[in-house]
């Protein structure tokens, strides 16, 4: 664990004391983002483009986790970047390698049927740690321990409008617990076993799903096949997830105990190693269920990139008034494979502002 103020920039490189605006009152948390060493350049990328757009006026902290230490030229950099500060912080190996209940065999043996099943990352050990990690972990690192909320970000993205108002701040005065930007169908053979999972964990503990959920949203039971001939089948999952490369969330509700229960209970199950379970439907599913579906929020005023989709403010007078340059006409909101409509019709959509 080191923080900027341990490892200081060389001295040449002078870091403007920039301050913040008083005029904005600071939300209790942080920037966070997961990355390697070797991808600085695209971290850079992200840090400008969320200062400029938004946390220059704030100066929220950055967080760094990373599996293997931060080199010294990358926290320079970032540290250069960050209006604010920046902490790092270097994840333990039982927090991010495969438990010891994990079948090594049977492990292989899926990592070699998704590399031939042309499975979206399916050959790559470390992607699966990341996808636990991300489900289980990232909210029990230490370093964040004295946060509420997080912003998390990824290399490589962009934001495409000003972040006029605190997204914290929202989230805290309306009492949400989970922000998103894009909403996807998810790869099905990725999860195959996910939904039956978590049909168990209802059975097994219906004290934890909320009253008000968002079953309806996460749920189908019609199925358009060929010629768009309609079928019904068994109310199941609809393969509608959060995309979770952008999240602000609210770290308490991680790690709450019924959050917990029910990542153990996935993690038991063992999809994160024997099949491909990412962190987005895991997510998803989670506040889909345990949440109030009026406590999760689509933040439709950012316009965000994250390859290869983007989304872009639909109303003019908001696309305008927060200088977005975007194509309106390009947003992922506008297609079929986007599950936004769905959250419309079904989500939390609440009208009181
Ligand atoms: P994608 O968004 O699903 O295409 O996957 P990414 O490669 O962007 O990975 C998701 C996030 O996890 C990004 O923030 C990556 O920097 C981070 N990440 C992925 N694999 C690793 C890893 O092995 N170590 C670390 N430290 N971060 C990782
Ligand atoms: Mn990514």
């Amino acid at each position: 664990l080191s923080t900027n103020s341990y490892i200081p920039v060389d001295e040449h490189l002078i870091k403007p004391n920039r301050e913040p605006n008083p005029k904005f009152v600071k939300e209790n948390a942080t920037l966070l983002m997961l990355c390697r060493n070797w991808e600085l350049e695209e971290v850079l990328q992200s840090m400008r483009s969320l200062e400029d757009r938004f946390n220059g006026r704030y100066q929220y902290t950055w967080t760094f986790l990373n599996d293997v230490p931060f080199e010294k030229q990358f926290i320079q950099e970032t540290t250069l970047m960050a209006s604010g500060k920046t902490q790092y912080a270097l994840i333990s190996s039982t927090d991010w390698n495969r438990p010891s209940f994990i079948n090594e065999t049977r492990f292989e043996q899926n990592l070699i049927q998704s590399e031939k099943d042309d499975i979206i990352y399916g050959g790559s050990p470390s992607y699966r740690n990341m996808c636990r990690f991300n489900s289980g972990f990232f909210y029990k690192q230490k370093i964040l321990d004295q946060y509420d909320y997080y912003f998390r970000v990824e290399p490589g993205v962009e934001y495409f409008c000003d972040l006029e108002e605190d997204p914290f701040r929202y989230m805290r005065l309306h009492d949400k617990k989970y922000g998103f930007v894009i909403s996807l169908y998810e790869y099905e053979n990725t999860i195959p076993t996910l939904w039956q999972t978590v049909e168990k964990f209802i059975e097994n503990h219906p004290e934890y799903i909320h009253p008000n959920n968002s079953y309806e949203f996460l749920t189908d039971k019609e199925v358009v096949g060929p010629l768009g001939l309609v079928a019904l089948t068994e109310q199941t999952y609809n393969l509608c997830h959060f995309w979770s490369n952008f999240e602000i969330g609210d770290l308490n509700f991680f790690r709450s105990e019924k959050y917990e229960a029910f990542f153990q209970f996935l993690d038991q199950a063992g999809g994160f190693y024997y099949e491909r379970w990412g962190d987005a439907p895991v997510h998803s599913i989670a506040v889909g269920i345990l949440l109030d579906k009026r406590q999760i929020h689509h933040f439709e005023n950012i316009g965000y990139y994250h390859l290869p989709f983007s989304t872009c403010p639909q109303s003019y007078w908001s696309y305008k008034c927060n200088r977005c340059i975007c194509k309106r006409n390009e947003s992922i909101d506008l297609v079929p494979h986007s599950c936004l409509s769905k959250w419309w019709k079904y989500g939390g959509k609440t009208f009181l502002q």
